[in-house]
């Protein structure tokens, strides 16, 4: 996939990165126009979400308003022009969003996972210009979220990006959907263009835990955030225990950290390959202290035996050997002669010292 287009339309307000945010489901007029307006007002976000058609994991709970929620959304966008995103599944749902001038179409990760589904949205986006963020399937397979990218790609939607919101796991965890980072930095490698953000609602399903997560994408170089936001959390109809304040929101947004992404990633070079180091210096200084015992004991043997502290000869054969070898390493010939020499002299303080 070469370019993706669009990203930075959508970033006007923050260049390094890019802002969702609203609450999990439109639940009423009131409760959205009361989120959104604190939201808008924070002047972070780029773009208002919310759910309107709900996937839930059992039946009998709150499904979303449907066409009368997205009335409610084209009005708050008329109001306070912001960019409005919802969750599509099905046809259905392309066609009413597009009807009601939506922005951004969300694929959630329940649909991700079924190829079927994604096709059939596809098919339903093709000739129209549309920005859609395809978010990971519920399990680790990163063929099957780029494949989801490649059938709107081949439907021509140019404006797409990818949202990492964690992933399902059968063992226990501090996570509600564990975030296998390996995941969205292989696809980043893969797809260099396409803009990724990260979802820490649905990551940690719970508030207190978001912020850091939220640091955690920003140092890995992610494009930006999506991030649940609703006036009165604890009232929620979906996700209640993961939804920020839009002050708890504004608050995170502050405090957070977003360097350049060049930055980042060199600096992550660096204090990788520093790390390295640390390791491998420690291991010489190890090296050297174990070698230095050994000569203690041989020294002890040769005081016992009679036998000369310096030996010509040896020495000889040592120096001709690891010079040979540091040649075959190509380690200088002349600082292993000085290093050689250097611990050669200490080796022989070691043993007269006895
Ligand atoms: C959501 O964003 O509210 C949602 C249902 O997300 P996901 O598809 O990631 O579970
Ligand atoms: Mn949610």
């Amino acid at each position: 996939m070469p370019h993706i287009l669009g990203f930075d339309q959508w970033t006007h307000k923050h260049k390094d990165m890019m802002l969702i945010s609203g609450p999990c489901s439109a639940e009423s007029e009131t409760q959205l126009r009361a989120t959104a307006t604190a939201l808008v007002a924070t002047g972070k976000i780029d773009a208002l979400r919310a759910g309107v058609w709900k996937p839930r994991t059992r039946p009998h709970a709150f499904e979303g308003h449907g066409e009368k929620a997205l009335q409610w959304l084209s009005d708050i966008k008329k109001d306070m022009q912001i960019p409005i995103a919802v969750e599509v599944a099905q046809p259905e749902h392309i066609d009413l969003a597009l009807k009601y001038d939506i922005d951004m179409l969300w694929v959630g990760a329940r649909t991700t996972v079924n190829p079927f589904s994604v096709q059939a949205l596809a098919d339903a986006l093709e000739g129209v210009k549309a920005t859609v963020l395809v978010k990971n399937p519920t399990h680790p397979e990163i063929g099957l979220w780029i494949g989801a990218l490649e059938r709107f790609y081949a439907a021509g939607v140019r404006e797409l990006m990818a949202v990492h919101r964690g992933f399902h796991s059968y063992h226990p965890s501090a996570y509600r959907n564990v975030p296998l980072w390996e995941i969205p930095i292989e696809l980043k490698r893969r797809l260099p263009n396409l803009p990724i953000l990260v979802d820490p609602s649905h990551i940690c399903g719970k508030r207190d835990t978001i912020a850091a997560v939220a640091q955690q994408a920003m140092d890995l170089g992610m494009d930006g955030l999506m991030i649940e936001s609703h006036y009165q959390p604890h009232t929620a109809l979906t996700d209640a225990q993961q939804q920020l304040t839009p002050e708890d929101l504004n608050q995170l947004m502050s405090s957070l950290k977003i360097r350049r992404h060049q930055v980042d990633i060199e600096t992550d070079y660096l204090s990788q390959m520093r790390l390295q180091i640390d390791k491998l210096d420690s291991e010489l200084i190890r090296l050297l202290a174990e070698r230095l015992e050994i000569v203690e004991d041989i020294g002890r043997y040769k005081q016992a035996n009679n036998i000369p502290v310096y030996q010509v000869e040896r020495w000889r054969h040592v120096i001709k050997n690891r010079l040979q070898e540091g040649k075959n390493q190509g380690v200088e010939e002349e600082f292993l002669l000085k290093l050689l020499q250097l611990i050669h002299k200490a080796s022989i303080q070691r043993q007269t010292k006895l």
